[in-house]
């Protein structure tokens, strides 16, 4: 039997509520927030979030602080949805946060209504998406499915604090880590909810994006050598000037990447080492982030990049280094959740669109580790994220939900 759309029960002033609420924990001067992983801010969300839930829905915290929710925590089969609470230094009020006030809020009209639902559903919330703190991303989720690593627990954050410490401090005690938390077998589909962080749909006008495939990165470190100098004293054909170099390598950077339709390249950042008005530089380090949906592609840019890094750095006498730090594989969510959430979005009023995901997402790693996974976008005002300016809007909010609990609510077939 079919059931009756959830579309007049879900409530935008209870989830704009709860987006407040969750924004006033870590609140920054000029309207944003900071909730780092595994900061007492993070954990205060966490709170927030148990004490919103109804007496009849059981809660557990696993050993990485983790949080699961739902009517049934012992049923046979169940759906995940949610996404995580935790923040960039002085980030927006949407990412993460959505996508749990979105699931708590499917949950919630399921809860209450007439649906019934295929499996009793699964609030999940993650710890430590964000790679801000520790400079590793999704550490929850990457637990919860059994991929985090040793080293991961090594990494430190900005006051040399390893991640196993900040755990600690927060009261988890990890074990057994080489192996999944969940119980994989139980879950049929995860969804995550999250704004969009680019501008496809502003520029569409489309209210909401099914996601198909989410970006990964290959990084480098790279370090540029050349000679340090008098900028008065070294004639200009006798230097080795490793931060012009660098400003060369840059551009080529850009330039290579321009060439293609699918694969962005991005130098974020960059350290003149002891440079100053007086010296020709010497030494230069940036990172370097290559992102594509498709692996031949990023390994064609990463490729043509490289051989611009010779040509540049022969002709100018400068030596070039490169430290790999990260390659990870772009993930192609599943057939089977897109086709489900477009039937979904087709319930409300909203324009939809399909489109891959510039960023990483837990999402990722549960269709990593085989659970079809499905991920619903909405706009980000402006295009802007990881900002106290970060904005969608609120019927897109509204959409979101309401085709989260129909996602949730629809039989297998
Ligand atoms: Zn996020």
């Amino acid at each position: 039997m079919e059931n009756p759309p959830v579309t007049e029960s879900v409530d935008l002033e209870r989830m704009q509520r709860r987006l407040d609420e969750i924004m006033s924990i870590g609140r920054t001067e000029d309207g944003g927030v900071t909730r780092l992983a595994y900061s007492k801010e993070e954990s205060t969300a966490f709170d927030f979030v148990r004490s919103e839930l109804d007496d009849s829905i059981e809660i557990r915290t696993d050993s990485l602080g983790n949080l699961y929710a739902s009517p049934d925590l012992e049923s046979a089969e169940t759906t995940l949805v949610g996404s995580h609470l935790d923040s960039v230094y002085n980030g927006g009020r949407l990412d993460g946060a959505l996508g749990v006030v979105v699931a708590m809020e499917a949950i919630d009209v399921l809860e209450t209504g007439e649906t019934s639902t295929a499996a009793p559903p699964t609030l999940a919330v993650f710890r430590g998406e964000e790679s801000a703190r520790f400079g590793c991303h999704t550490i929850g989720s990457r637990g919860a499915l059994g991929m985090l690593t040793v080293e991961d627990f090594s990494r430190t954050d900005q006051n040399d604090v390893p991640l196993w410490l900040a755990m600690q401090r927060d009261g988890h005690q990890p074990s057994d880590l080489s192996e999944p938390m969940l119980d994989l077998s139980r879950i049929r589909r995860f969804y995550e909810t999250h704004i969009e962080q680019g501008r496809v749909l502003v520029e569409s006008g489309d209210d909401l994006g099914i996601v198909t495939s989410i970006r990964a990165p290959v990084r480098y470190n790279v370090t540029v050598e050349g000679a340090y100098d008098h900028s008065g004293a070294t004639p200009m054909g006798l230097r080795a000037d490793a931060l012009a170099a660098a400003g060369e390598l840059i551009t080529a950077v850009e330039r290579v990447a321009s060439d293609t339709d699918d694969v962005v390249a991005t130098v974020g950042d960059i350290t003149a080492r002891d440079g100053a008005i007086n010296k020709v530089c010497g030494e230069v380090a940036f990172p370097l982030d290559i992102r594509s949906d498709e692996v031949p592609s990023r390994d064609e840019v990463e490729r043509g990049i490289f051989d611009e890094f010779s040509r540049i750095t022969d002709k100018r006498d400068v030596s070039v280094s490169k430290a790999e730090i990260d390659r990870s594989d772009p993930v192609s969510l599943s057939e089977s959740a897109i086709e489900e959430l477009t039937g979904a979005a087709s319930v409300t009023d909203a324009e939809y669109l399909q489109l891959p995901s510039g960023g990483g997402h837990d999402a990722m790693n549960f269709q990593q580790a085989g659970i079809p996974t499905g991920m619903l976008f909405v706009p980000s005002v402006r295009g802007i994220s990881h900002s106290p300016k970060e904005e969608t809007y609120p019927e897109s909010i509204r959409s979101a939900a309401i085709a989260t609990a129909q996602v949730l609510s629809t039989p297998d077939t």
